[in-house]
């Protein structure tokens, strides 16, 4: 088989867990091909991230501070995983090449005193191009070949959108299939890093938080990759947060549009775009933990076998929102009211997660995330309060449930069984919303009802006998 095997940040960030993992690698690899593609070790973007904010702050010191943690972190863990002499110089030698490449960047992005998307994009790739020599070399102690790849050398090519790139696939799929099939027959494990790419001029982008996913994708569709795993420190995804409920349970298999909607409310976090390239080829991915190898994981596929189409295949919940309702009589049946309360929104930088209407046009309620509750509030008022808004009402504190699963489109009777088991325990709905595709059933309840909403629907709808 043709294989892509991702690796988040989480099962690579000690010295054991890359030796576990370079084990792993080596077995699979006398059965098959492999593709490794890494994300960064844990906390790296994030501190690359604060460089730049210290950069914007005009405060080198504290952007140098968070350097020398970088290149302590990855000198130490280049001196644990890596036990052969040859090996491990060859690999503090091209560290040191990045690390004084990164230092270099720090320097001029501090006498320019700004930070471009472009420099952006440039500093936060950093962090897999030194997670990818680590794992390589790890792979070489172990007498096998490999060698570190970034995004730009495998030969992805995106559109110059620094932040948030998309690949351009017809280029790409021929350079990397090129790189790739040179690599295989020298039988060597290509360790490519996830997060970034370059656009036709050669500059460095980045696809955005999480996106060594997308990486995993668009290799895996460049060479026809049988199958792709993304793995990280969770067994996959489950009918609901385990924490909360105890029989919660793995799912063995779920669409690739299931497999989105969880991926936006559950543990493990998927880049929003990872199954597009995967689409016309409809190759499966399995989401499995790299510290739990005989786990096989949740398969996730273009469409799921008959065998699993249950109506619903989990409860998610997000807490800490807070709901806004939105009132004002001239908002009847005026065209463009719902445009300018998003626009304002947008321009803000408000994400909203759900929102409603009734069909009487005198409210719309929306849900955004705590921490923007103020702003969304001070900018509604702001601009539109005495216009086309007459009340702003606000709920903070509330929790979205939902109901995640396709088996519930033309399904009769899931609202009532829903709202039925809410009811029995006594919890107060105060939105709810329901997409035409009928995926997900999502409505709103206190932060402090929330245990009792998601216990209350699993066992509705036995999810613990799912599989
Ligand atoms: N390292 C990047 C991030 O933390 C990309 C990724 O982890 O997928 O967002
Ligand atoms: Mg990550």
């Amino acid at each position: 088989m043709r294989l892509v095997i991702k690796y988040g940040g989480t099962s690579i960030s000690t010295a054991k867990d890359i030796h576990l993992i370079s084990k792993h690698l080596n077995i699979l690899s006398k059965k098959h091909r492999i593709v490794v593609v890494c994300s960064a070790t844990s906390e790296t973007t994030d501190d690359l991230l604060g460089i730049s904010e210290s950069i914007k702050k005009e405060n080198k010191s504290a952007a140098e501070l968070l350097a020398s943690k970088i290149i302590n972190r990855h000198k130490q863990l280049a001196k644990q995983t890596v036990k052969k002499i040859d090996v491990r110089k060859k690999l503090l030698v091209k560290l040191d090449k990045d690390f004084a490449e990164l230092l270099a960047l720090i320097d001029g992005m501090v006498l320019l005193g700004e930070v471009t998307p472009r420099t952006m994009d440039y500093l936060i790739s950093f962090g897999e191009r030194l997670s990818i020599s680590l794992v390589s070399s790890a792979i070489n102690d172990l007498g096998v070949k490999s060698i570190p790849l970034t995004g730009k050398d495998v030969g992805i090519v995106t559109d110059s959108n620094f932040g948030e790139s998309k690949p351009l696939m017809d280029t790409t799929r021929l350079r990397v299939s090129k790189t790739v099939d040179a690599l295989f027959l020298k039988k060597t494990i290509p360790v490519v890093g996830g997060f970034a790419g370059a656009d036709q001029h050669g500059h460095v982008t980045t696809f955005g938080r999480g996106g060594s996913d997308y990486s995993s994708t668009i290799v895996g569709s460049c060479i026809k990759a049988d199958e792709i795993w993304l793995m990280s420190d969770v067994n996959g995804l489950m009918t609901a947060d385990p924490k909360i409920v105890k029989n919660a349970k793995l799912l063995k298999e779920v669409s690739y549009v299931e497999a989105i909607e969880m991926a936006l409310f559950g543990a493990k976090q998927i880049h929003p775009r990872t199954f597009e390239p995967l689409v016309a080829k409809k190759i499966p991915i399995k989401i499995r933990s790299s510290f739990e190898v005989k786990n096989e994981g949740t398969l996730v596929t273009a469409s799921t076998s008959s065998s699993v189409k249950n109506t619903v295949k989990c409860v998610s919940n997000v807490r800490n929102n807070g709901l806004i309702d939105i009132r004002g009589g001239s908002m009847i049946g005026t065209p463009g009211t719902a445009a300018k309360i998003f626009a304002t929104l947008a321009k803000a930088g408000i994400n909203v997660m759900m929102i409603s209407q009734n069909p009487s046009e005198s409210s719309i309620t929306i849900v955004v995330k705590n921490t923007d509750l103020d702003k969304a509030v001070s900018v509604l008022e702001l601009e539109l309060l005495g216009k086309i808004i007459k009340k702003l009402e606000v709920t903070i504190d509330v929790a979205i449930i939902a109901l995640i699963g396709s088996g519930m489109r033309g399904t009769v009777g899931v609202a009532s069984k829903v709202f039925r088991a809410i009811e029995k325990n006594k919890i107060n709905i105060s939105m709810i919303t329901q997409g035409s595709s009928e995926l997900n059933l999502a409505f709103i309840v206190k932060n402090s009802d929330t245990n009792s909403a998601v216990r209350a629907l699993h066992r509705a709808f036995a999810l613990d006998k799912i599989n």
